[in-house]
C-alpha cells in the first residue's frame, strides 16, 4: 500500500482550506508525515515604475510579504500547538502554478486544498485554482469541500 511521507497542504486562509488544513493534519498524523504549509501571494501584474513608482511598488510587495508571513504565524498558532513535523512556506506567483512547483521541488508525495477559496463561487463545483491543480498535477491531489459549500 501507498504511504504519505510529505503532504503539501494550500493555504488561502479561507474557511474552505481550514477544512483541507484540518483534513491534511489528520492524514499527516495517520501516517507520520511531515506536513509542508503553503501560501501563495497572487502576484500582481507587474506594473513597476507605470502607475507608481518602483520604490513604492518595493515597499508595497515588502508589506504584502510581511502581512502574509503574520497571517501564517497566526494560523500555526492557532491550529499546531504540540505539532512539530511541520514547515510553512510563503511564494509568489500564479498559486495554481507555485502549488504544483513548489509540491514537485520539496518531493512532496500528495496534495491537499479546498475545492472552493476565497472568490467565494460556491455555484461552481471547483474554484479555478483547484481544478487547474486536479488537471495538471503529476501528483496526486486530494480536494475538500466544506459540507454546505
Ligand atoms: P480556488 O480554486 O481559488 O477557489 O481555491 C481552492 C483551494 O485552492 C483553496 O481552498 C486553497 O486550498 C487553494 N488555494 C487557492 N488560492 C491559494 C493561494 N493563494 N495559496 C495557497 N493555496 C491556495
Amino acid at each position: 500500500m501507498n504511504t504519505f511521507k510529505k503532504i503539501l497542504v494550500a493555504i488561502d486562509f479561507s474557511e474552505s482550506s481550514d477544512k483541507a488544513f484540518r483534513t491534511a493534519l489528520f492524514m499527516a498524523r495517520t501516517f507520520e508525515a511531515h506536513l509542508l504549509l503553503l501560501h501563495v501571494i497572487n502576484e500582481p501584474v507587474d506594473m513597476r515604475g507605470f502607475y507608481v513608482p518602483h520604490i513604492s511598488f518595493d515597499r508595497l510587495e515588502e508589506e504584502i510579504a510581511e502581512g502574509a508571513g503574520k497571517l501564517m504565524a497566526q494560523f500555526c498558532k492557532n491550529n499546531l500547538e504540540g505539532v512539530s513535523d511541520y514547515e510553512t512556506l510563503i511564494v509568489s506567483g500564479i498559486p495554481y502554478q507555485e502549488i504544483i512547483q513548489v509540491a514537485a521541488q520539496k518531493d512532496a508525495d500528495l496534495i491537499v486544498m479546498g475545492t472552493h477559496g476565497r472568490t467565494g463561487l460556491d455555484h461552481v463545483l471547483f474554484g479555478s485554482t483547484a481544478e487547474k491543480v486536479v488537471r495538471k498535477s503529476p501528483l496526486p491531489v486530494l480536494t475538500v469541500r466544506l459540507a454546505d459549500a
